[in-house]
């Protein structure tokens, strides 16, 4: 049975009009499991104005109230964890445990929003000239538009969502065309915890419904998280229309690994951050950078274990790693390591041969893993976004943090070590938005705020905690007096204040 995926507009799911759709299958099967409506410009414009008119009374509630909303989505989307995260499994492909984890992160970001009302507080200064008080607020936006990746369906909705609907705004979910079917729960579960219609609507398409909300005159801010390429076309436009846009794009994170390392710590913090989903995370590492003579020492532990890696459907619980999310993708990230070869690397776990039985039509590769890799190949410059991990020597630190900060990309960033000097040199001198000392993945927790530098963002502020509540809203200032009898007259020149 292939289901039909519609929108989800003032609160209620809605079937698509424009005819237009895209496929949505398990990559793990290869099956068509659905197909999912892609929006016109007129259904964008129709779920705009609901929005628009549910929002001036959100704004209007109380953010005592609008976080008790988020209390109550917070609850649902605990009680619900296990929906979302097979929903997010059987289209994205990633492991049952991996999505339950990412329904987790979301949900901080949600609890952050819970806190909401302290969050939004302004500040007040009493006296700021004789009988003159001055206070900030800040304001939300209004209708505000949510464009997401596929890697992520539920944890960077709620990134966005609960951030823009806590602070006062309607919000317009655009999700990947490829694994929509949990974000349409989340926007149930929304409305369930008392968001009211039009205040998290979730319009699904493609380039069309994204161009849509770019240019619609009533969205004045697009939050995007996904490829570089369409990242900046979407800040590009956007920003044209004088719109405030956040782009927060691909990447290429760099582990570097010094001589005193504990090695089977970083063993295992390999496996994980470069092969856990399947190497599609824009915080996953795909390029360890081997410092003296440690190289040989750590490919003798490293290549064993890619090589034992158990890949299967991402339902089934022995799997440490599932499918890639489309054949498309899978033959992208193959032609990578062919090019690898061609261009001189060394492939020591060569994954591409891995067949699996009664799974042949699904999108699986096996763990491959690179050595001598050089800063000229394609293979290190380019974001391959799946299981493939390089490694590339470097004789020293300073080399090591050249090589991170000569890459294009800046989104996260590791470094190995029982040194105290050189982590905090590292620290301190990478050209990178997150950095970890002996943490490969370091995803900042909600109440600190997430964005990488370099191509790895456009725009000026990250995504949630304090930099959420700042992109999701706008600053007002008053200043204010109550004059009691004697008038001055007009005054023509500013003068000091006093
Ligand atoms: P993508 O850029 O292909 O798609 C992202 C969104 O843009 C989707 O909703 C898609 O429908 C839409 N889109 C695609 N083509 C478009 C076009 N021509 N015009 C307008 N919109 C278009 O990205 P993806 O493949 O879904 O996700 C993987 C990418 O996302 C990787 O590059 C990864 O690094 C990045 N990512 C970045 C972060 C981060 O926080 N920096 C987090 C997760 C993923």
């Amino acid at each position: 049975m292939v289901a039909s995926i519609g929108h989800f507009i003032g609160n209620k799911l809605t079937p698509g009009k424009s005819g237009r759709t895209g496929d949505v299958t398990n990559p793990a099967t290869g099956e068509l499991t659905a197909k999912v409506a892609f929006a016109t410009a007129a259904e964008v414009d129709a779920a705009v104005a609901i929005a628009r008119k549910a929002q001036v009374a959100w704004a209007a509630t109380p953010p005592l109230r609008r976080q008790r909303v988020m209390f109550n989505l917070k609850s649902l989307v605990e009680k619900r964890t296990d929906d979302l995260a097979r929903l997010m499994s059987l289209e994205h492909g990633k492991t049952f445990d991996d999505a339950k984890g990412e329904a987790g992160r979301g949900l901080e970001v949600i609890e952050f929003s819970c806190g909401i009302a302290h969050h939004m507080k302004g500040d007040f200064t009493e006296q700021v000239a004789s009988d003159m008080d001055s206070w900030s607020i800040r304001q939300p936006l209004g209708v505000v538009a949510g464009i997401t990746p596929f890697n992520f369906p539920i944890m960077i909705p709620c990134w966005m969502g609960a951030m823009a609907v806590a602070c006062g705004n309607a919000f317009i979910l655009k999700p990947s065309e490829k694994d929509p079917s949990a974000p349409m729960l989340l926007a149930e579960l929304f409305a369930e915890a008392g968001a009211p219609a039009g205040i998290f609507q979730v319009v699904n398409g493609d380039k069309a419904a994204v161009d849509a909300l770019l240019m619609h005159p009533d969205v004045p801010a697009t939050s995007f998280v996904g490829s570089t390429a369409i990242g900046q076309y979407v800040y590009h436009t956007g920003t044209q229309q004088n719109k405030r846009v956040q782009a927060l794009c691909g990447a290429k994170n760099h582990m570097v690994i010094m001589p005193d390392a504990d090695l089977d710590q970083v063993t295992d913090a390999l496996i994980g951050a470069g092969y856990g989903a399947a190497g599609e995370r824009c915080m996953a590492i795909s390029v360890a950078v081997a410092v003296g003579d440690v190289g040989d020492r750590l490919m003798a532990k490293l290549a064993p274990r890619v090589a034992a890696l158990k890949v299967g459907p991402g339902l089934d619980p022995q799997s440490e790693m599932g499918p890639l999310v489309t054949r498309q993708h899978r033959d992208k990230v193959m032609g990578y390591v062919d090019l690898g070869v061609k261009e001189g690397a060394k492939l020591v776990v060569d994954g591409r041969g891995l067949k699996l039985q009664g799974y042949e039509n699904g999108n699986f590769m096996g763990g491959c893993l690179f050595d001598n890799v050089t800063t000229g190949m394609t293979i290190y410059k380019d974001e391959i976004f799946g299981p493939v991990l390089s490694v590339v020597r470097a004789k020293g630190f300073d080399e090591a943090i050249k090589m991170v900060n000569d890459h294009a990309y800046g989104n996260g960033t590791a470094i190995f070590t029982r040194d105290g000097d050189a982590a905090r040199a590292f620290a301190s001198g990478v050209q990178i938005g997150m950095v970890g000392i002996n943490v490969p993945i370091p995803v900042p927790v909600a109440y600190h705020s997430f964005g990488g530098w370099k191509a790895s963002i456009f725009g000026d502020h990250g995504i949630y905690g304090m930099e959420g509540v700042r992109f999701y809203t706008r600053l007002k200032t008053i200043t204010a007096r109550w004059p009691t009898g004697i008038r001055s007259g007009a005054e023509f020149a500013f003068k000091a204040r006093n």
